[in-house]
């Protein structure tokens, strides 16, 4: 069964690659006609695109509308930006750079924002000129055959695009054929796995991982203001974001004060039915998280932390968590180092920016930080110290398309999205020219 599976995996990696080079060979407004086409039918289609992600992962249905409308500004950028990125750059009448697809890519991707992870690389890989074979996550499986059903209905070939639908395992056998370049969002211990597989093969390998963001809030803010910013943060899409807000610290005077304010804003949230519009935090996609949550929060009281909220699973139902806030935390309980990925945050009091650098820092992971400041120089001198991929200052868990998305430590390597994003599916051809001497 799995040898008759395995052999699938390699004759669809056999169809894509003898088919790249004709791909590449349609000039950059055929393709760009056909992504047209595709970017179109997500908007004709958001409704009922919609209603499956829902159904699928839970978020409710405004996140999941949002999501997909963010997608189409996503392709709207790669459409606006990949042609000039193929443009050779002629340095002089004997140099020139020419720029080449990479050739059949792996797209290995997560279940919390299906859409945007995945348009962020299965768009301008095709644009460039790639073939793609997509391996959407099995908890999204419903939405990969959506987007590979509309990409087909656009008219791009399924020797172009072709999703494999399967859980780790289908990842597994991806790897195991000798695709060009491997671009994966997951977690940080499936990445590993991902690298370690891709060691040998000296290919491009892109990894966009987990995070476990810190917010310091200082003594010049709107408190108001500041708590809603970050209580969205904290708990848009149930916490189960790459770039959710996981950790807060706050500048000791304001301490009490902005808990206060938080808590407003985490005690609004509506826990429910995610197709019911007044839902403001839905399930969270894997129950498994739900022991993860209530395993940090018994951890963190054993070490003195206090519960203000939350802290164990609704009692309708194994899959909803409520908004869960601890203070007194430090940086020996697990929900200020592990990704948490659920609506669940740890406040903890410092004394001044350094302490509050020190503590951003004391992570494994790199993904973001954002500093709440009136001050822009204070803000950015403190941000220029903490070793992330991305900076916030008075916003978080924003990604833009015309930024490059990037993790440091174990959040990752490489870039999407931005310019950077483009170029990541194009390798480089130096050309040396000499005109000949004369005989
Ligand atoms: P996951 O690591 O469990 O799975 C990701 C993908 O890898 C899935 O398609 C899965 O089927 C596949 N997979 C599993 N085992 C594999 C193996 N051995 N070989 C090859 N493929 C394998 O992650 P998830 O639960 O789908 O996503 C949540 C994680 O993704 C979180 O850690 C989150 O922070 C991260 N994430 C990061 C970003 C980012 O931009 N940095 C964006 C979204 C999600």
């Amino acid at each position: 069964m799995l040898k008759d599976h395995t052999a699938s995996v390699q004759g669809q990696f056999d169809r894509l690659r003898r088919f790249q080079p004709v791909w590449a060979a349609l000039s950059y407004p055929q393709r760009a006609k056909l992504i047209r086409g595709f970017r179109d039918l997500l908007l004709v289609k958001t409704e009922e695109l919609a209603d499956i992600l829902t159904r699928e992962v839970g978020k409710p249905r405004a996140q999941s509308f949002r999501e997909i409308r963010g997608a189409v500004e996503r392709i709207d950028f790669f459409l606006e930006n990949t042609e000039a990125a193929l443009k050779s750059e002629i340095i002089s009448k004997e140099e020139i750079i020419e720029f080449e697809p990479l050739g059949v890519i792996a797209n290995i991707s997560a279940w919390n924002y299906p859409y945007l992870v995945g348009t962020s690389v299965f768009i301008p890989a095709l644009l460039t000129g790639n073939t793609v074979l997509y391996k959407p996550s099995e908890f999204a499986s419903l939405t990969g055959f959506k987007i590979q059903e509309l990409m087909h209905e656009a008219g791009i070939p399924s020797d172009a695009f072709t999703a494999l639908i399967g859980n780790g395992r289908v990842g597994q056998e991806l790897l195991a054929v000798p695709v060009d370049g491997v671009f994966f969002t997951g977690s940080y211990a499936t990445g590993l796995k991902v690298a370690k597989a891709c060691a040998a093969k000296m290919i491009s390998v892109q990894l966009e991982l987990g995070g476990k963001d810190p917010v310091y809030v200082c003594d010049d803010v709107n408190l108001a203001w500041a708590a809603e910013q970050i209580a969205d943060g904290v708990f848009y899409n149930a916490g189960q974001s790459c770039c959710a807000v996981e950790r807060v610290y706050v500048q000791n005077s304001i301490h009490d004060g902005f808990i206060e304010q938080f808590l407003i804003h985490a005690r609004k949230l509506k826990l429910g039915e995610p197709f019911d519009e007044s839902t403001t935090l839905g399930p969270l996609t894997r129950s498994a998280q739900v022991d993860l949550l209530e395993a940090q929060v018994k951890d963190a009281v054993s070490k003195g932390a206090r519960l203000l909220c939350g802290g164990t699973r609704a009692e309708f139902s194994d899959r909803f968590f409520p908004p869960t806030v601890l203070m007194n935390v430090n940086s020996s309980m697990r929900v200020m180092q592990e990704e948490s990925f659920g609506p669940i945050i740890g406040i903890q009091r410092v004394e001044d920016d350094e302490e509050a650098i020190r503590q951003m820092n004391d992570t494994q992971y790199g993904l973001t930080a954002s500093v709440f400041s009136g001050d822009e120089t204070r803000a950015r001198s403190i941000l220029s110290r903490v070793n992330t991929g991305t900076a916030y200052w008075n916003c978080c868990d924003r990604v833009s398309p015309r930024l490059p998305w990037s993790g440091r430590k174990n959040s990752g390597t490489g870039s999407t999205l931005s310019k950077r994003g483009i170029q990541a599916f194009l390798r480089p051809k130096a050309w040396h020219l000499r005109m000949p001497v004369a005989n």
